[in-house]
């Protein structure tokens, strides 16, 4: 037994330094408000706190730490991106991933696969080279491989050259990754409270105060509070929320579908994704196997799931691991994704003074996690985006400079 244990167990009583958050009763005035305790708004809380020394903030939330998208999402990180802007910002995410479960003092089981994209065709493989030069412009890890070198990475695969969607080849890119989800939010939160922030659950944000285009405050259904600033990151109900602040966002919420299997062997050590056949598989720490697909068609704010969408998942799903035919099916949910027109996030400043927003994550949110929170708390602190995010700015769709990431942002919608 390692000695670290043994010390540990001998010490005694110990402070529970990973228990939750106490509730603490709502006051009337902080300086930083937050919108919605996901990982992103959790995130910025932590980062402002450490690294601006920004400790009066609460952190509201109308349901429970992290029952938004956060752990709802299928928790893949990759930075093999399309546009320059996106893949430096996912890969400075990837970089801080890395030391992420030290840095909380919480386990947040990271773990480094690799991350395959299918090409069935060539115009896929096309693509890939596309974005293969690009990420390794850009320092990032990416290659496009060949059917070879697939089963060597990924023997479970079905390269027979006669399936029914034949696999030609494959972006790799290596430094592809799964984290636990709702560790992550629960991470950011005992480190957040741990250094003075407030987290204010069952609030619900019901209208934003504003005098002279500034924001001074919101109406929760917990009473007013009164604040200098205030972020806004509650993805799927991003343009509800902003309308409470007197803007509109291109921003269209739909339903994102996922489900697990039973548990099994660990047998699929990469995450591989097919944007054709629109579905994607990890294996989860516990041998389940994590799935996904494409949004649902229609906009709604419903999270219920579909047998539409696991019958349209089986059928690829067997066609590239046809052993699986009589894996079950454990559990299903949904999430809603804020999708924007170009596929890339909304964050930075508002029309509003003091009103920062950080949205349009859709399908492709969770990776960013650690990044946006952080650039979003230099936002919020200093009052200008730095210039990692500045690209990401809402004005762009006014300006016309969007930043197309269709092709890599996720498999199809
Ligand atoms: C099925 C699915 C699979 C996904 N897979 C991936 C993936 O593999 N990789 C990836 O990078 N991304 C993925 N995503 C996207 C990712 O989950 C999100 O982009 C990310 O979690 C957004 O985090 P967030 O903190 O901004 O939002 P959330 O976690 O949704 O948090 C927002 C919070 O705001 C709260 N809120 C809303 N309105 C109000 C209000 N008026 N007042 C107070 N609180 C409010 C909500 O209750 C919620 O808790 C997936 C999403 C889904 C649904």
């Amino acid at each position: 037994m390692p000695l670290g244990l043994i010390r540990q167990g001998l010490r005694g009583r110990r402070r529970p330094r990973r228990a939750m958050p106490a509730a603490v009763p709502l006051r009337p005035r902080y300086d930083v408000v937050i919108i919605g305790a996901g990982g992103h708004g959790l995130a910025a809380a932590y980062y402002l706190a450490k690294d601006h020394g920004i400790t009066d903030v609460a952190v509201l939330d109308k349901g429970w730490l992290g029952g938004g998208n956060t752990a709802r999402n299928t928790a893949i990180i990759r930075s093999n991106y399309l546009t320059p802007e996106g893949v430096r910002f996912y890969d400075e995410s990837v970089r801080l991933w890395r030391g992420l479960s030290g840095e909380l003092d919480y386990n947040i089981l990271h773990s480094e696969r690799g991350h395959l994209t299918l090409a069935h065709n060539d115009a896929s493989l096309r693509t890939m080279r596309w974005r293969a030069e690009v990420n390794k412009h850009l320092g990032v890890e990416s290659e496009v491989v060949d059917r070879d070198e697939l089963a060597r990475i990924c023997p479970p695969l079905d390269l027979d050259p006669g399936a029914r969607f034949p696999i030609l080849g494959a972006l790799y890119h290596k430094p592809g990754a799964i984290a636990r989800h709702d560790a992550v939010a629960w991470g950011y939160a005992i480190a957040a409270a741990r250094r003075g922030v407030d987290i204010h659950q069952k609030t619900e944000v019901t209208g934003i105060l504003t005098e002279k285009g500034r924001v001074t405050g919101v109406e929760t259904t917990q009473g007013r509070i009164a604040c200098a600033k205030v972020l806004q990151a509650v993805a799927g109900s991003s343009s509800l929320v902003a309308a409470m602040a007197g803007f509109r966002l291109p921003i269209r919420t739909v339903p994102l579908q996922a489900c697990v299997t039973e548990p099994l062997k660990p047998f699929l050590d990469p995450i591989v994704v097919s944007g054709s056949l629109h579905v994607y598989v990890s294996q989860s720490a516990r041998g389940e196997l994590v799935m996904g697909g494409a949004t649902d068609p229609y906009t709604l704010y419903a999270q219920r799931s579909t047998l539409e969408f696991k019958e349209g998942l089986a059928a690829p799903m067997l066609t590239l691991f046809p052993f699986l035919a009589e894996v079950r099916v454990l559990r299903q949910w949904a999430g809603l994704a804020d999708m924007t027109p170009d596929f890339s996030p909304i964050m930075g400043p508002t029309p509003v003074r003091d009103y920062y927003i950080d949205a349009g994550w859709g399908t492709w949110g969770f990776k960013a996690t650690p990044v946006s929170g952080k650039r979003m708390a230099e936002t919020v602190a200093s009052g200008r985006p730095p210039a990692l995010i500045e690209p990401f700015a809402l004005e762009r769709f006014a300006s016309f400079r969007q930043l197309g990431e269709r092709g890599a942002a996720s498999v199809g919608q």
